[in-house]
């Protein structure tokens, strides 16, 4: 037996033994367990399978174990990641620092910086949300406008964010500032870490539609940042912004493939064409459903083929694009489906009378349709597929 193989019938067997059955179920955004200072836990179960993974370093299974990690090199990373799907294993812990942040810090952070910052997210122990949007600076990030001048050791930030996702749970900020006014827009970025602890720092959380509102304002007022908490070169932020965003699209598949839905919307228009099968629009629906089904399926072999690219280490930047483009359009065209098919019944709102699952969908389609904003509108990415992945001029 190879060593590899050795590997995957030993973390079967340990994943077996301490997974316990309750966190193979299916997770709903509620049950998700997010480290950080506020870290909490519904039950027993959560917060031993929390435990069992932090102490093996395997909330982040590839990083090298002086920062934290678990010490695995990539094949074993990627058996330990199928065998916890075969099992059906929740993610342990949803962290964006661990998914987002850490792969920059790696690439560019100093020595000291990793111990200060990568161990203490390998425990669970601090939770990260990300400065990028401005109210003007949404798409067009690079206008971003919030300041970090030079005062001493540290820079002096004074500006606001907008859309922090876990803005008001979370402990550190990564962020863009701007350190050169009269640099040419992207020249004049750096990629800073902002204690939210710090003096100065506001933090407003903001109301959405869709119920579920992670959203924040984030505001800062003559904040002190110490130089040592610049990543990367002064005004080389830009470079990294972009690194990251690419992780954060990776993830964001990862996330929403992780965080099972309590309503699987095509399994509900299934059932609704089982009951309905005489109905004028059961034909259409049927067709429609056939080609989601499809698609997710192509979407399921597609992704499987840039996670082996990605670990041969070619570059994904431009998969990476599709798959945030693909994978969030299908699952507003799903929830289309769903309402389609419930006619009138998807319009019923949160206090009226349901049978729970008019009220899922609609909150379910509005939560959909974020997921084609975060991290970079449908739009947007079709300009970078257009003119990284095609090559069509601009
Ligand atoms: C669920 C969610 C979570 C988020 N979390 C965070 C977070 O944690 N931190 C953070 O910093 N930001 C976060 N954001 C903000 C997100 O990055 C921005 O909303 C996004 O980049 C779009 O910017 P905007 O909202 O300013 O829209 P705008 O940039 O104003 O765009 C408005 C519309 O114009 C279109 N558009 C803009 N430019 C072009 C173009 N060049 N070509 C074609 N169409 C264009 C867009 O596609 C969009 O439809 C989050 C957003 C969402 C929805």
């Amino acid at each position: 037996m190879s060593e590899l193989d050795q590997f995957r019938t030993q973390t079967r067997a340990w994943l077996d033994a301490n997974c316990p059955p309750a966190m193979r179920e299916p997770i709903t955004a509620d049950d998700m367990v997010w480290g950080g200072s506020q870290l909490a836990f519904k039950n027993d179960d959560q917060r031993a399978w929390f435990e069992a993974m932090r102490e093996r370093g395997w909330f982040a299974p590839g990083w090298p174990r002086e920062y934290g990690g678990g010490g695995l090199d990539r094949r074993q990373a990627q058996v330990l990641d199928e065998e916890m799907r075969r099992l059906h294993c929740r993610q342990p812990q949803y962290n964006l620092g661990i998914w987002m942040l850490a792969p920059v810090l790696l690439k560019h952070g100093t020595h000291a910086q990793k111990l200060e910052h990568l161990v203490p997210m390998a425990q669970g122990r601090v939770r990260w949300c990300q400065g990028f949007s401005e109210p003007n600076a949404g798409s067009d990030l690079a206008s971003l406008r919030t300041r970090a001048e030079p005062d001493g050791e540290d820079f002096i930030v004074n500006g606001s964010k907008i859309w922090t996702s876990y803005g008001n749970f979370a402990d550190w900020m990564y962020a863009l500032v701007r350190t050169d006014p009269a640099a040419k827009k992207q020249a004049g970025i750096s990629f800073v870490l902002i204690d939210m602890q710090s003096p100065g720092v506001t933090v407003k959380p903001i109301e959405l539609i869709s119920g579920k509102s992670s959203f924040c304002e984030v505001f800062f007022d003559n904040v002190r940042v110490p130089r040592r908490q610049l990543v990367g070169a002064l005004n080389d932020g830009w470079t990294l912004g972009k690194e990251l965003l690419q992780h954060e699209r990776a993830a964001m598949s990862k996330f929403a493939e992780g965080a099972a839905p309590s309503l699987d919307p095509l399994a509900s228009v299934r059932a609704w064409l089982a009951e309905n099968p005489g109905d004028a629009l059961a034909p259409e629906l049927r067709t429609r459903l056939a080609k989601l089904l499809m698609d997710a399926q192509a979407f399921a072999l597609t992704h499987r083929r840039v996670t082996e690219q990605a670990l041969a280490r070619h570059d994904v930047k431009g998969p990476a694009a599709i798959m945030k483009l693909v994978q969030t359009e299908q699952e507003v065209a799903k929830y289309e489906l769903l309402a389609d098919a419930l006619g009138q019944r998807a319009l019923v709102w949160e206090d009226a009378p349901s049978t729970g699952l008019e009220h899922e969908v609609d909150r379910g389609w509005l939560l959909s349709k974020t997921y084609t904003i975060a991290g970079g509108s449908s739009e947007v990415q079709l300009n970078i597929i257009a003119k990284r992945v095609l090559g069509l001029p601009t």
